[in-house]
């Protein structure tokens, strides 16, 4: 427990050097938590409040909490931030000339600043003063950057776990807006932080409407969108820099107040470009994911992917930044195959390859969805949402669905079974009971459910199984061979007989035969009649029967 007397000064300190009158959710506990010197692991979406959780408790503590950052350009920003609200902060890098570097030395020897911020990399310049005498704390924001599971790895945070053995009675918080599991798992082994307590908020952001649209005519559709909304700031996110210049020149040219953000613009350019934004003089930022990493502007309003993001914690993070203000905002992804195949190259001898391919599946299928994508989202972050949310896409348009709960069943057992060691491949062989080779050397034929599925087709299987990827009622390992396993929410389908609702699926030959139906000419259609009527003569008469047994009508039509 806090003691009375820190805990009486929380609430004070907030509104004194923060200007708010409560703390938001988890705030709260988090910094107490902070304060009691614990450890641990902060998952709060971006906008949610993470730098409180590591600031408020620094100004409590009696010595200086180190705060490691990834970007160097965000920190003068922070630490500007901080020194307006009376915060005495600094930071370290090093582009900093020497007697810079030795001033902030100075301070905190001397404890005169509450806040350090540095980036991993400079971390070895502080050697001499990095120890207990002088720190009381140590956050690490974007923490998911340490783990080469999660989308945004850096190699200089690997080494951050010699922070624990240095400092092993100073409190770690290590704070990211996106880890699936197992990057979370990864955090804290890295960071040598095994029981840290975690605090994970809710990802839901109910406000911001999604929806997907095919990426067919995307500008045209674009430049629509955005004049039925002319007076709301927009982001749009493109893969390449060039691809924001083209769009933002296509905008203009429309009559439309949009600028291009990338990293290869220089740095005034670029702050620029951030101001523009920021103070409503751009209406529209066509730029690359370098742009919006702590932007704080809370009143974008939407979110348009232009291609498809790798994986879908990047397309979190990024729709994340509208709607900050807790007023309607909307995300509109674009979905293009082409952009799939391009992502898909650039992985390819990434040293982390499969599970960034992996990802990317997941994010197609997200985009393939029957069901609704704010389920798909929080089911991917480990959350269940209990109702379809009313604000997506699928949602205002639903598609016809059926009481698929057995449909489920037989899967969650077969996974089940199989030791939630198996992919999806090999669970629907064994649903189908297929004697392949792979099942039978496994021995897979001998299970008991083997076969509980014939009925179903392989490509209806997969739909399902994807759908209930989808629904949180399973999900898949990426870094264990991709194989299916349970989630805490199996057990309602299996031993709670919760009611699974599946969509149809939809039978995907045909859905192509009728999208691409050729046109054919009479004449083409003559010789192949003419083609036909030879092969059932010769068939005929191999068989010595009469032409008419060959083929049935049905089969000529
Ligand atoms: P994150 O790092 O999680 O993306 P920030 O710490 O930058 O988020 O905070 C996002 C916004 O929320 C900022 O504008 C911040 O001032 C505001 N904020 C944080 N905590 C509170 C609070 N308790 N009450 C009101 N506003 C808050
Ligand atoms: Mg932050
Ligand atoms: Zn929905």
């Amino acid at each position: 427990m806090l003691l009375k007397e820190t805990q009486s000064k929380l609430l004070p300190t907030l509104k004194k050097y923060f200007g708010y009158d409560s703390f938001r959710d988890q705030q709260q506990l988090i910094v107490e938590s902070v304060l009691l010197k614990k450890d641990n692991l902060v998952i709060m979406p971006t906008g949610g409040g993470k730098s409180i959780c590591f600031q408020l408790p620094a100004l409590l503590f009696e010595g200086v909490t180190l705060v490691i950052s990834p970007l160097i350009a965000l920190m003068k920003d922070q630490v500007d931030g901080l020194n307006a609200n009376g915060i005495t902060a600094d930071f370290y890098n090093s582009s900093q000339e020497k007697f810079e570097q030795d001033a902030i030395f100075d301070k905190v020897v001397n404890k005169e600043i509450k806040l350090l911020y540095v980036a991993p990399e400079s971390l070895s310049f502080l050697e001499n003063i990095l120890n207990e005498t002088y720190f009381s704390c140590i956050a690490i924001d974007e923490a998911h950057c340490i783990s080469s599971w999660g989308h945004d790895f850096r190699p200089s945070y690997q080494q951050l776990g010699f922070l624990k053995k240095l400092l092993p009675n100073t409190p770690i918080i290590a704070l990211t807006a996106t880890a699936d599991k197992a990057t979370r798992k990864d955090i804290l082994e890295q960071l040598n932080i095994p029981k840290a307590a975690q605090f994970l908020s809710s990802f839901d952001r109910k406000n911001i409407e999604l929806e997907v649209r095919p990426a067919n005519d995307r500008v045209l559709q674009i430049i629509k969108f955005i004049r039925k909304k002319p007076s709301e700031a927009g982001i749009i996110y493109c893969l390449s820099r060039k691809s924001t210049e083209q769009l933002a020149e296509k905008l203009m040219q429309n009559g439309i107040n949009a600028k291009a953000y990338h990293a290869g613009l220089n740095f005034i350019e670029r702050t620029k470009a951030q101001e523009d934004f920021i103070y409503d003089k751009t209406q529209v930022v066509c730029a690359t994911i370098a742009f919006g990493m702590g932007i704080d502007k809370s009143n974008v309003r939407w979110v348009i992917h232009y291609n498809m993001p790798k994986n879908i914690e990047g397309y979190y993070q990024e729709i994340g930044r509208c709607g900050r203000d807790g007023l309607d905002a909307k995300a509109l992804l674009f979905h293009s195959y082409s952009d799939v195949i391009q992502l898909r190259k650039f992985m390819s001898g990434a040293s982390n390859e499969e599970v960034q391919v992996a990802k990317l599946e997941r994010m197609k299928q997200f985009s393939e969805a029957t069901t609704c994508r704010r389920k798909i989202l929080l089911s991917y972050f480990g959350e269940l949402l209990s109702e379809n949310c009313g604000n997506c896409d699928v949602c205002k348009n639903p598609p016809q669905v059926f009481n698929g709960t057995i449909i489920a069943q037989k899967a969650l057992s077969v996974i089940t079974r199989l030791n939630e060691n198996e992919a999806i491949g090999t669970v629907i062989d064994v649903l189908r009971g297929a004697h392949n080779a792979a099942i039978l050397d496994k021995g897979y034929d001998k299970l008991k459910s083997h076969g509980v599925g014939k009925e179903i087709s392989w490509r209806d299987w997969q739909q399902y199984i994807i759908q209930l990827i989808n629904q949180g009622y399973c999900e898949i390992a990426f870094h264990k061979n991709n194989a299916l396993r349970l989630t805490q929410f199996s057990k309602k389908v299996l031993f709670e007989n919760a009611t699974v609702s599946l969509t149809k699926a939809v039978d995907i030959k045909e859905q192509q035969i009728l999208q691409k139906e050729p046109k054919v000419t009479k004449a083409k259609k003559d010789t192949l009649f003419e083609r036909l009527r030879k092969l059932r003569h010769q068939i005929a008469l191999e068989e010595n029967i009469p032409a008419y047994l060959v083929f049935s009508d049905a089969t000529l039509k």
